[in-house]
């Protein structure tokens, strides 16, 4: 098994599918309780309450049941309760499987934490994008990318984008002013990705440095998006594609 370094204090875990993020998580958490020589062992049975989702001081941070995200005073809760002393282990970890569900105070509340971590506290944030999570909270994290099975596939906002008219371009990119922050980041994040896909299979040299400088583009965006209106991003992209033919 994996060793993880234990002194790590923040994780955040990206790509892949939510099972493997889950998965992961589950293992850093487990070598952070663990009570073996090489953790996680799996076998004590500080890993045999881990694995089965028992341990008291592996804390899961959810949404509540019908809310589409996670607010600011669950992370007030859980600063309170990272306050308190581990019941069984010598660290306590709090499990957030979907980090990018946290609203941005929430997460300004979390910078809190991640900056003056709680003694032999541990976090482990997964999410499936990193576009929509402050850069003051990213930089605070190690960050573990994982490689999912995502195949690449054209959307119609990618195709409008690569092959469309000027009017289609531009629909396409003031399609991004209905999205939520989320949404927009996630888009970002496809639209990123196809491109850079898309740059790598242009035979033509002239269209391949086209794209990947849309591509390099629309990252660049998705890292400000959490800092700026859907307006804007709409504004920024329709620019760009229309200077970019
Ligand atoms: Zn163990």
């Amino acid at each position: 098994m994996t060793a993880y370094n234990t002194n790590t204090h923040a994780w955040l875990l990206h790509g892949g599918t939510a099972a493997e993020r889950e998965k992961l998580a589950g293992e850093i958490a487990a070598a952070a309780v663990c009570r073996g020589s090489e953790p996680p062992c799996g076998v004590c049975p500080a890993c045999v309450k881990a694995a089965k989702g028992l341990h008291p001081d592996i804390i899961r941070v959810e949404r509540e049941e019908d809310r589409a995200a996670i607010y600011v005073r669950q992370i007030r809760a859980l600063s309170e309760d990272a306050a308190v002393a581990p019941n069984e282990a010598d660290r306590k970890v709090y499990i957030v499987p979907e980090a990018d569900k946290l609203v941005p105070q929430a997460q300004n509340a979390f910078l809190k934490l991640l900056e003056e971590p709680p003694k032999g506290v541990c976090f482990v944030l997964c999410a499936a994008t990193i576009g929509s999570i402050l850069p003051t909270v990213l930089s605070r994290c190690s960050r573990v990318r994982l490689r999912g099975e995502e195949e690449f596939e054209t959307s119609p906002l990618l195709d409008a984008v690569v092959r469309g008219s000027e009017i289609e371009k531009i629909t396409a990119a003031l399609s991004f002013e209905k999205l939520d922050r989320a949404a927009t980041a996630d888009a970002l994040t496809a639209l990123w990705r196809g491109l850079a896909d898309e740059a790598r299979r242009a035979p033509d040299p002239a269209e391949r440095e086209r794209l990947a400088e849309l591509a390099d583009f629309t990252a660049d965006l998705r890292e400000k998006a959490a800092f700026l209106s859907s307006g804007s991003v709409s504004g920024l992209l329709a620019a760009k594609l229309i200077d970019s033919k």
